[in-house]
Parts: structure tokens; C-alpha cells; sequence
């Protein structure tokens, strides 16, 4: 018999309780589903995910970011964003948290591991406000790969495969460029074409190979006396040319005549003797990329003419 201090809700009370249980709990359940859900998301990603505080200190992050940068999970939460970010220093890198904002920023970066070296990496980020603070997201995908890949196609499109030297396309941009360079600063423009004397006959005597390995020797001497910033390219067949920034005549004459008589005192073995012609020029005011080349040609030309093995020099004026 019921007292009358029976603790037991009448039966449409005690229905209402039981119902609200099971809400909360079908809630609870949902909420955990999606919580495993994410954290599967986040621990299963093959790309490297971090969360970062305003400060730029790990909040969170996946196994994937801490083996691209070779810590452990543990070391990860004790770094901040500059422990690894190449580049920007970490006055740079708060400022750029303080300005990352709905849209987020998506560019390819370099990071670098535990180890000292550097990895190639496409990163996303955005922002988010979790719990009153600022979060940013950062995905990072190792690019390694596509970057290698990147710089041997841009290698082969832009590189005598047989000497080495820069192909003609990539030297024709190389001195276009500089051709606006100079002419924006006014400062000088050296060029020097060059043409190895009776190259048929080399070929001729010692076989096609033989005439291969005179095209790689060559190289080999103009590389060893050219400055960093100077080009040299393969004009075609045994033709070369060599842009010189910043150098005036005398000065692209001297390095001709170096090179004339690198090339003559080199061993070519078997071959007896290496010579080669050169027309030397410098960009004249109001003179453009066709202008120059043909003037380089017609020097080379003269070079020929008086007997190769020289150098010579037409005036722009
Ligand atoms: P010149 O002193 O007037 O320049 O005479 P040359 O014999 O050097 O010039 P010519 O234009 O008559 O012959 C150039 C030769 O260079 C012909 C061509 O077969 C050869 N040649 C061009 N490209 C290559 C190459 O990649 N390898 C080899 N072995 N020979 C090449
Ligand atoms: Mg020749
Ligand atoms: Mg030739």
C-alpha cells in the first residue's frame, strides 16, 4: 500500500521522466557517434592536420603531421607553429594568425622536420571560434613527389639534354628578361655568340660521338669561367651564346677572349685541336631582342671571316 510520502510519480509523470532519458541518452549516443566520426576524420586523414591556438601552440593534431615532421605526438603538443614553418619569422607568423579570417589562405610552403631538413608542403587554413578562443585549422599534404616531379619537368623543358647548357627557348626568354632588366635600371647588357671552327670536320675525322663529347668539353670550359647570373645557352647545333648582365664591352670582350683561349689550350683528346669564333655586342639604347642577336651574329660572322679563332665586335651606333 502506497503512503502518502510514496516517492513514485504518479504513471503520466513517471512516462515524461522515462522519455526524457531516453532523449538525453539517443542525444548522448548521437553525439558520441559523431565525435568518433570526426576524430576517425582527423586521425585517419592522409594529410597532416593541426590545430592552433592564438598563440601559434598545438591544440590539436593528427599522427599523419607529427611523422611528415618526424616528432612524436607528445613533442608535437609542445611546439609552436615557427618550430617548424620555414620562411616567415615568428613576429611574421603571429601576425599572420591574427589576420587569417573566414576565407583562409591556401599556398605551398616548405616546413622543416626535426631532423633540420625540408619538406614540400600545400597548406589550407581557416579560422574557427571554439569554446570563446580563435582556432586555425591547417591542413597540410606533403608535395615532395609533385615537386620533384615539377622541377625535372622544368628541367627538361628548359635544358640541352646533350651539353647541359640552357636550350634556346629558355636562353630567348632569359634575355628577353634581362634585355627589360637593363633597360629599367640602365645598366649594361653583354651578349656573346659563339660558333666552334670546322665542327663538320671533327665530325668528319673522329665520328659523330667524338663531336659529342668536343659540344660537352666546351661546356664544361665555358661553365668553368662564367660568374653566377651569367647564361649560357645552346643556340643550336655547335653554336652557343652567353648573356652577360651587368658587364660592358670591355668587359664582355675580356670574358670572350678568356673563353677563345680556355677553349684553344683545352685537351679534346682525340681530337688535335678545339678552336672557336666570337661575336661580342652590347645592348645599345632603344635596341630589342632581334636587333642584338642579329648584331651578335654579324660580329660572329666577321670573326669567321678574318679566320676564326678570334673575337671580334660590331658597334651598335
Ligand atoms: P665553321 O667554322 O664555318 O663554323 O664550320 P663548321 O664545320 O663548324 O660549320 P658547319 O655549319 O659547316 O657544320 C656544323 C656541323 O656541326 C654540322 C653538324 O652535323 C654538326 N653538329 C650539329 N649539332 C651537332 C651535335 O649535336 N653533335 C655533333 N656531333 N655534331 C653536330
Ligand atoms: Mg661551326
Ligand atoms: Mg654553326
Amino acid at each position: 500500500m502506497n503512503s502518502t510520502c510514496d516517492p513514485l510519480p504518479a504513471p503520466a509523470l513517471r512516462a515524461e521522466a522515462d522519455d526524457a532519458v531516453f532523449e538525453r541518452a539517443y542525444v548522448e549516443g548521437l553525439l558520441r557517434d559523431r565525435e568518433s566520426l570526426w576524430h576517425a576524420l582527423f586521425a585517419q586523414s592522409r594529410d597532416g592536420v593541426v590545430v592552433l591556438d592564438e598563440a601559434g601552440k598545438v591544440y590539436e593534431t593528427n599522427q599523419r603531421f607529427a611523422d611528415l615532421l618526424g616528432y612524436t605526438m607528445d613533442e608535437m603538443y609542445q611546439l609552436h607553429v615557427w618550430d617548424w614553418a620555414h620562411g616567415p619569422s615568428p613576429e611574421e607568423l603571429r601576425a599572420m594568425i591574427r589576420e587569417i579570417g573566414d576565407d583562409g589562405h591556401h599556398f605551398e610552403t616548405q616546413q622543416v622536420r626535426k631532423d633540420g631538413s625540408l619538406v614540400d608542403i600545400e597548406l589550407s587554413n581557416s579560422r574557427t571560434f571554439f569554446r570563446g578562443q580563435k582556432l586555425i585549422f591547417c591542413i597540410c599534404r606533403d608535395i615532395t613527389a609533385r615537386k620533384v616531379a615539377e622541377r625535372r619537368i622544368r628541367y627538361l623543358a628548359t635544358t640541352d639534354t646533350l651539353t647541359g647548357a640552357t636550350n634556346r627557348g629558355e636562353f630567348s626568354r632569359r634575355l628577353a628578361e634581362e634585355i627589360a632588366c637593363a633597360r629599367q635600371h640602365g645598366t649594361p647588357l653583354g651578349l656573346v655568340m659563339f660558333d666552334l671552327d670546322h665542327f663538320k670536320r671533327i665530325n668528319d675525322s673522329h665520328g659523330h660521338d667524338a663531336g659529342d663529347a668536343v659540344l660537352r668539353g666546351v661546356m664544361e670550359v665555358v661553365r668553368q669561367s662564367v660568374r653566377v647570373g651569367d647564361v649560357i645557352g645552346r643556340w643550336g647545333g655547335e653554336e652557343f651564346m652567353l648573356l652577360l648582365p651587368g658587364s660592358d664591352l670591355a668587359d664582355a670582350l675580356g670574358a670572350a677572349e678568356r673563353l677563345r683561349v680556355g677553349i684553344e689550350a683545352q685537351d679534346f683528346e682525340p681530337v688535335e685541336r678545339v678552336t672557336a669564333s666570337f661575336g661580342v655586342v652590347v645592348l645599345a639604347p632603344a635596341e630589342g631582342f632581334d636587333a642584338l642577336v642579329k648584331r651578335a651574329d654579324v660580329a660572329l660572322y666577321r670573326a669567321k671571316s678574318a679566320g676564326r679563332n678570334r673575337v671580334e665586335t660590331v658597334s651598335g651606333d
